[in-house]
C-alpha cells in the first residue's frame, strides 16, 4: 500500500508535467507532441534530466539552464498538485484499480480545464465533449455507479446549466454569463461521477466561487471563470462518493 501510494504520487507528477504541456499548447492551437519541450525564451530544447517533475525546478532554481530566464512556478505547482490528487484518489479507491484509473482520467482533465479556464477564460471542447463519451463508457464497463442515473445526471445537468445560462445572460446580467464550456464541463463531471459529482460540483463550486469573490473582489471582477470552482467541487464529490 505504501509503495503503491508513492508510485501513484510520482505518476501524478509525471502526468502533471504532461498537463503543463496541454495547458500551455491547447489554447494556442499547437500540437501537444511536436516539437518537444523547449524554453519559451531562448528556444533551447529541454534535456530529459532537466525535465524531472518538481525536482528539476528546484535544482535549476526556477531558471532556464541556457539563458537563465525565469520558469513559471505554475509548472512545479501543477506537478505537485497532480501528484497529491493522484495519491488521494488511489487511497480512496485502492480496492479497485479500474475505478482508480477512471477518476485519475477525470481529475487530470479537471486540472487542465481549471488552469486553462483560469488563464484564458475558455474551456476547450477537446477536453470535454469527447471525454463525456469516455466517462459514460467507463461507467458502463466498470459498473461503479448505476448507468441510468449517470446518463440522466449528464443530460439533465447540461440542460440545467443551459437554462441558467439563458436566464443570466439574457435576462439578469445582459451579458455572457456561464460559458458554453461550463455546460460541457458539468456534463463531463456527470458522465464520470454521476448525480453526487454534479450535485457537489454545483453546490460547492458556487459556494467557493462566492467566497473567492468576497475575498478578492477586484481580481475576479468582470468575467469570472467558473470552471476551476466547478472542478474543485467535483473533486470533493469524487473523494466523498
Ligand atoms: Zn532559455
Amino acid at each position: 500500500m505504501v509503495s503503491l501510494s508513492i508510485f501513484f504520487f510520482i505518476l501524478g507528477t509525471v502526468v502533471g508535467s504532461f498537463l503543463n504541456v496541454i495547458i500551455y499548447r491547447i489554447p494556442k492551437g499547437m500540437s501537444i507532441v511536436k516539437p518537444g519541450s523547449h524554453c519559451p525564451n531562448c528556444g533551447t530544447p529541454i534535456r530529459f534530466y532537466d525535465n524531472i517533475p518538481i525536482i528539476s525546478y528546484i535544482i535549476l532554481k526556477g531558471k532556464c539552464r541556457t539563458c537563465g530566464s525565469r520558469i513559471s512556478p505554475v509548472y512545479p505547482i501543477v506537478e505537485g498538485l497532480t501528484g497529491l490528487v493522484f495519491l488521494s484518489i488511489f487511497i480512496k479507491f485502492h480496492w479497485s484499480i479500474p475505478i482508480v484509473i477512471k477518476y485519475l482520467i477525470l481529475s487530470s482533465l479537471l486540472i487542465a480545464i481549471s488552469l486553462i479556464d483560469f488563464q484564458e477564460k475558455v474551456i476547450p471542447d477537446i477536453l470535454t465533449i469527447p471525454w463525456i463519451g469516455v466517462g459514460l463508457l467507463a461507467t458502463l464497463l466498470i459498473k461503479d455507479l448505476p448507468i441510468l442515473q449517470v446518463l440522466l445526471s449528464t443530460v439533465i445537468s447540461g440542460f440545467f446549466l443551459w437554462i441558467l445560462r439563458v436566464i443570466f445572460s439574457k435576462l439578469i446580467l445582459k451579458r455572457e454569463a456561464l460559458g458554453e464550456g461550463d455546460i460541457f464541463l458539468i456534463m463531463l463531471i456527470g458522465s464520470f461521477a454521476g448525480l453526487w459529482g454534479v450535485y457537489l460540483s454545483l453546490l460547492l463550486g458556487s459556494i467557493i466561487a462566492l467566497v473567492a469573490h468576497l475575498i478578492f473582489p477586484d481580481k475576479l471582477k468582470g468575467e469570472i471563470p467558473f470552471g476551476p470552482f466547478l472542478s474543485m467541487g467535483a473533486f470533493i464529490g469524487i473523494l466523498t462518493l
